[in-house]
């Protein structure tokens, strides 16, 4: 059941901006995700093992950031908004409820940029008021030599294999349908890349995977390509731990053994593995001619 609730505040200011997603502020108009991703950080205990059975609506969200956003910009406050940072701007309700697009439409009134980062199809809705985001947003002022445009649109993947995302992120519409929405996106005149935010190890972070992922997104001419190894916490029922490692014992027996030794005392993989795995990571940016940052 869909819970409605109200907050006391949707626009939050970040402490520093990350240097991966350049957020100055996040939105977030849900609460949990119907995409259920195993791997998701927001897991644990409060939204149960489905995420997608906890969905809440903040049916306040529109009023507050009209008034939030009202007060920054007087200030002259502008930055990046993440939309979203714990949920996706685009989880299955949002067709109904329609907030993050009457989010934009406030976005676009006092001239905020933003940054889209989604798994979903349903961004193409939205093209028309991005368009105008991007030409009308007004940048801080460290950003305006780096990044002309006002809209960044990321796709978020773990894998371009459908079956191995109908495991790992068994609510997302499917890579090989984010593909074609992010070349779509990119034919549109969209500053628009790929977080590969979580790779999978042993599974999409092999050679021949990463061959195959480098490739699909060169050939879509992506701005940027953003990998990162696997973190996973908790040993409860709800937890990203757990269900991964339930996840591999279901799958792939075979890797069991592994995932068990480097992920039973610890949230990630260990050092050396993480080195090997960016200067892999920098050799393919370089190979595939892909940015490994947005800036
Ligand atoms: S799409 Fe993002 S927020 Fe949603 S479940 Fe997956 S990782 Fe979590």
């Amino acid at each position: 059941m869909i819970k409605e609730i109200e907050v006391k505040s949707v626009l939050n200011k970040t402490k520093k901006r990350d240097a991966w997603f350049l957020d100055d502020y996040t939105f977030n108009p849900y609460q949990s995700c119907s995409y259920n991703c195993l791997y998701c950080y927001i897991r644990g205990s409060k939204y149960g093992t489905n995420l997608a059975t906890s969905l809440s609506v903040k049916t306040n969200a529109i009023e507050l950031l009209e008034k939030q956003l009202k007060k920054r910009a007087a200030k002259g406050e502008y930055g990046f908004i993440v939309l979203s940072s714990v949920t996706d701007p685009y989880i299955n309700i949002e067709k109904e409820y329609m907030l993050t697009r009457k989010a934009l439409e406030v976005i676009l009134k006092y001239r905020f940029p933003v940054h889209m980062i989604t798994k979903s199809t349903l961004i193409e809705r939205d093209f028309d008021i991005l368009q105008e985001i991007n030409q009308q947003a007004i940048l801080p002022e460290d950003l305006r030599q780096k990044l002309p445009d006002g809209t960044l649109i990321t796709f978020s993947f773990s894998t371009v294999d459908d079956e191995i995302g109908s495991i790992f992120e068994p609510g997302a519409p499917k890579p090989s349908l984010r593909i074609e929405t992010l070349q779509r996106t990119l034919q549109a005149g969209f500053h628009a890349g790929v977080s590969l935010m979580p790779l999978l190890p042993f599974i999409t972070d092999t050679t021949a995977h990463l061959e195959k992922l480098f490739r699909a997104f060169q050939k879509c001419e992506a701005k940027y390509v953003m990998p990162a190894t696997l973190t996973v916490f908790g040993n409860g029922k709800s937890d990203s731990k757990t269900l991964i490692l339930n996840a591999i014992r279901n799958h792939y027996p075979e890797l069991e053994a592994r995932y068990l030794k480097y992920f039973s005392n610890s949230h990630q993989l260990p050092e050396y593995y993480r080195n090997a795995f960016y200067t892999k990571m920098k050799e393919l940016s370089k190979t595939y001619n892909l940015k490994d940052r947005i800036i």
